[in-house]
């Protein structure tokens, strides 16, 4: 499999060097040449395949370079070590349940898997190589726990300074040693320019062995795509349209999603379910995307004003608005919305749900009541662990919310970070003065 930079069609690289730059020399996002199909055989038969297995195989067709299966199974075994059950909330509304990685939140997945491909690599070179990755908020936990204490990998974590959860922080201010919180005076858009414009200083590229680790890091999609079969898996009947509800910041997950009804799976519809961080649901409705500064939600990991896997979706689809909406339906809703759907899951359907899980659920809803789909089972995806916003359930439900173990454990330990303005040059000078 050979990808290349949304750029330019003809700047090509391996999977290794995909994952090991993060973005293209350009500045362009990578992608593959095709998406592959998986064998209709494996399709029909998902029952009988571990999740392991599915991602295996789908793994196998992205990676196709010179990994003998027995590393690329220990990767795999590694990084995909928890489950992701479909709760059967009624007859035909499932809900996925991505929250049981490390950090309790989907974005385990992509980082653990990039994490063991990584480690394998740099275990194969003489270099050390160092991450910048920007968050708004789950990425960081799960980047750094997936790192946490690999050897030859520095790990630098930019956020929002005040627009994480209490929880988030400390999980990414927290292990110490090669990971490394840096607190930014901004938005979470501001932490991406940063790290962009970090990628393409000599100076900086001198200094430093840089790759990403965000979500435009394709082997962050990759993985993704596995769990999108899982859900498939667990449907028990037939449905004429199965239709996936995606809470949606930079897209990855909507793109991973593309991915996999590429690969084969009979997905009928995904929804990208925006909270007022609209851009995407305003350019499904009206052809133009124009992108905005973050406004502050509920829903924090998916405050993004200008969606990096934009232009991946573009790609796929040759940029072609009429068969991008043909696939992807999208609908935007509000905090107060947002609450009143908790609230109405949890004394209805006595399920507890996050803020973003419960924003997949109300466009799922609107989906449905204005498409009328026959015949029809829709899947929600819980993107965190409904614990991880204690604060705003206490509040509306008055009820509180068991922190796992893992949560109290990091929430014990103390924040250490580097406060840092937005300002590019000053970014610069902390990284060139580093040992
Ligand atoms: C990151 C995140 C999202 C948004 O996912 P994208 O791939 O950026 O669209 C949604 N929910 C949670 C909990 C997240 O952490």
């Amino acid at each position: 499999m050979k990808y290349y930079s949304t750029n330019n069609q003809n700047l090509n690289y391996s999977f290794r060097e995909a994952i090991m730059r993060g973005l293209a020399s350009d500045g362009g996002l990578i992608m593959p040449y095709y998406i592959p199909s998986l064998k209709k055989s494996l399709i029909n038969n998902l029952n009988n395949l571990t999740f392991q297995e599915i991602a295996f195989e789908i793994s196998k067709l992205f990676i196709n370079d010179k990994i003998p299966p027995n590393s690329l199974q220990t990767i795999i075994e590694k990084a995909i070590n928890f489950k992701a059950p479909l709760y059967k909330l009624n007859s035909n509304t499932g809900i996925l349940e991505l929250f049981n990685g490390p950090t309790l939140a989907f974005k385990d997945f992509g980082a653990r898997f990039m994490a063991q491909f990584m480690n394998y690599y740099v275990d194969k070179m003489n270099n050390k190589i160092d991450i910048l990755v920007a968050t708004s908020g789950d990425t960081g936990s799960a980047v750094a726990s997936a790192f946490y204490s690999i050897d030859g990998i520095n790990v630098y974590i930019l956020y929002p300074s005040g627009m994480v959860s209490k929880v988030q922080e400390k999980q990414l201010t927290t292990f110490g040693n090669n990971i490394t919180a840096l607190e930014i005076k901004g938005s979470f858009d501001d932490c991406q320019n940063l790290v962009k414009k970090a990628f393409v200083d000599k100076d900086i590229n001198e200094k430093y062995n840089l790759t990403s680790a965000n979500s435009i890091n394709i082997a962050r999609l990759i993985p993704q795509s596995f769990y999108y079969f899982e859900a498939y898996k667990q449907i028990t009947n037939k449905y004429d349209n199965v239709i996936f509800s995606v809470p949606s910041g930079n897209l990855g997950n909507l793109t991973a999603g593309l991915f996999a009804k590429k690969l084969g799976l009979p997905i009928t519809k995904f929804i990208a379910a925006n909270n007022i961080n609209n851009a995407f649901s305003k350019y499904i409705k009206t052809k133009i995307f124009k992108s905005n500064p973050t406004i502050k939600t509920i829903s924090n990991a998916m405050d993004v004003g200008n969606p990096s896997n934009f232009i991946r979706i573009l790609k796929i689809y040759n940029e072609k608005h009429y068969s991008i909406v043909k696939d992807i339906n999208s609908s935007y809703h509000s905090d107060k919305n947002t609450l009143k759907e908790i609230k109405h899951l949890y004394k209805k359907d006595n399920y507890l749900i996050d803020p973003h899980g419960a924003v997949a659920s109300l466009a799922l809803k609107q989906y449905i009541k204005e498409e009328n789909p026959k015949n029809y089972y829709g899947v929600i995806l819980e993107t965190a662990h409904p614990s991880k916003f204690n604060d705003i359930l206490k509040n509306i439900l008055n009820i509180n919310v068991n922190l796992p173990d893992s949560i109290k454990h990091s929430l014990e330990q103390k924040k250490i970070s580097t406060k840092l303005s937005k300002t590019y040059s000053l970014f610069k000078e902390f990284l060139l003065s580093r040992e």
